[in-house]
């Protein structure tokens, strides 16, 4: 059941999130996405995608495939689209004629070269740059167009009266008619700016609710506008939510410089797309003080109240975490499949081991599954040991256990835990040692790490082979010490 939230309009829930295909996913748009989805899901209601593709030179076939290729990982499921606004310049043209008729828009011919001009003229009297009207109708009655000026569509702002609307994150918002001018909406090939396309689709989509990143709050009151032109009386208008912003560390709007802000690289670099959604949940919403749930926790919690007016603040150390938690609770099997690729680029058969059992092994001690595949590699390849490990570890009578080990590891009955577990404590105590002086050397020759998860699980998994001809290795490469 859909639950209609504004008074005046008891239509069901209609989100979207409109991406413009030019490159990559960013963070930001992941992060709309998924509070849109979280609020049409919460309600009962339907979540669009869109594609505005209407600057055609930016927007490219690839780019779309991206935005497809990003929703489907993060596994944002959308219920209509993907919508191309490419397919929709008709719709455009007819209501464009529609304002054209009513007087709400007109033909404009300055050029290019004359804006420029007005806008210098204006910036040194101190004044804000903005369009003066000159083609509006009644200014530009008996006047002939210029010749070979193709001219673009403006919209009539209204002169007076303010534009007002109670933002659903930041509250009350004014702004004055007389700070606006009036916004080509169309340019000369006809293709209508953003401002006009997104107030005519949403329109069309029937959205109810347009949640959208705080960059576009100063189009808000140019699009009322425009939906007052276009609606009739009475008909509602959707309801207005600037998401906060996203800053690096620095305080800067996350960009390129702080790290990956392309959903598809984070998965490149080795994060569960649980984890990633569950992290943007955060960012800039909150319920009480829960950091890791689940999206369907989120979807019983999400509202817009407790999204925070404050800009969020990007912190990979938390995304990390939060990764780490995700790795440790994930089915092995699956984790393996996701390292498996991951080891092919490191020029290994992932089936030459048991990658299910390296992964169990592991994924509580890793954050990413590129460090799990990084620690993986040690089942696959002879590791590089660095000399000064070795001759730190390897010496002395942790040297000569060493030894015995792998003198007696080939008549061990078989090769599992509790055998090698056997084997070592039995070395132990032949030589008087403890523990660490037989399992740190152990871990430095067959890993060349000084920490492994327990020793006897990680030799039985290397396989007695490999255990023995690293630490063979290992004891000539310290022989003449
Ligand atoms: N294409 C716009 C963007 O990517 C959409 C803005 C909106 O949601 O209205 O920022």
């Amino acid at each position: 059941m859909s639950t209609p939230l504004h008074p005046a309009d008891s239509r069901p829930v209609r989100t979207r999130v409109a991406p413009s295909p030019t490159g990559m996913l960013h963070l930001g748009t992941a992060r709309t996405a998924l509070f849109c989805w979280a609020f049409a899901r919460h309600h009962g209601g339907t979540f669009v995608l869109r594609i505005e593709d209407t600057d055609i030179e930016r927007s490219t076939e690839q780019a779309v495939q991206v935005i497809m290729d990003s929703m489907a990982w993060l596994n944002l499921e959308y219920d209509e689209g993907p919508f191309r606004q490419t397919d929709r310049l008709p719709r455009y043209k007819e209501l464009l004629d529609q304002l054209l008729a009513e007087g709400k828009a007109y033909l404009c011919y300055a050029t290019r070269e004359e804006i420029d001009a007005l806008r210098a003229e204006q910036t040194a009297r101190g004044e804000k740059p903005r369009y003066d009207g000159r083609w509006r109708p009644e200014r530009a009655a008996g006047r002939t167009p210029p010749p070979g000026v193709t001219p673009v569509i403006r919209f009539r702002n209204p002169d007076f009266g303010d534009v007002a609307w109670n933002d659903l994150v930041k509250g009350p918002i004014s702004v004055s008619n007389t700070e606006l001018d009036d916004l080509v909406i169309a340019r000369g090939d006809g293709v209508p700016t953003y401002n006009f396309a997104v107030v005519v689709d949403d329109i069309d989509m029937r959205i109810t609710h347009v949640l959208r990143g705080d960059d576009h709050v100063n189009n808000t009151p140019r699009q009322i506008n425009i939906y007052r032109a276009l609606l009739a009386p009475g008909e509602p208008l959707p309801r207005f939510g600037h998401l906060p912003m996203i800053l690096g560390p620095d305080g800067q709007k996350l960009s390129k410089r702080h790290g990956a802000v392309s959903v598809l690289q984070y998965e490149e670099e080795g994060f569960l797309p649980e984890a990633l959604f569950n992290y943007l949940a955060r960012l800039g919403w909150s319920h009480g003080d829960a950091e890791k749930f689940s999206r369907d926790d989120m979807v019983q919690w999400f509202d817009l109240e407790h999204v925070n007016r404050a800009p969020a603040q990007y912190d990979i150390d938390k995304l990390l975490w939060l990764n780490g938690e995700y790795l440790k609770q994930a089915d092995s099997a699956r984790l393996a499949s996701l390292v498996g690729p991951r080891l092919r680029v490191h020029g290994v058969d992932p089936a030459a081991a048991d990658l299910t059992a390296i992964v169990t092994l592991y994924k509580e001690r890793v954050k990413t599954l590129n460090e799990l595949a990084d620690e993986a590699m040690l089942f696959y390849a002879d590791p590089h040991v660095p000399p000064e490990l070795l001759a730190e570890h390897v010496k002395g009578p942790a040297r000569d256990a060493l030894a015995a080990f792998v003198a007696q590891a080939p008549d061990t009955p078989d090769w599992q835990r509790a055998t090698i577990a056997a084997l070592i404590k039995q070395v132990l105590v032949a030589h008087a040692l403890k523990m660490p002086q037989l399992a740190v050397p152990l871990r430095v020759v067959v890993s060349g790490r000084t920490q492994t998860p327990s020793i006897d699980a990680t030799l039985e998994l290397l396989g007695r082979d490999a255990v023995l001809r690293r630490a063979r290795a290992a004891l000539a490469a310290t022989a003449a010490q």
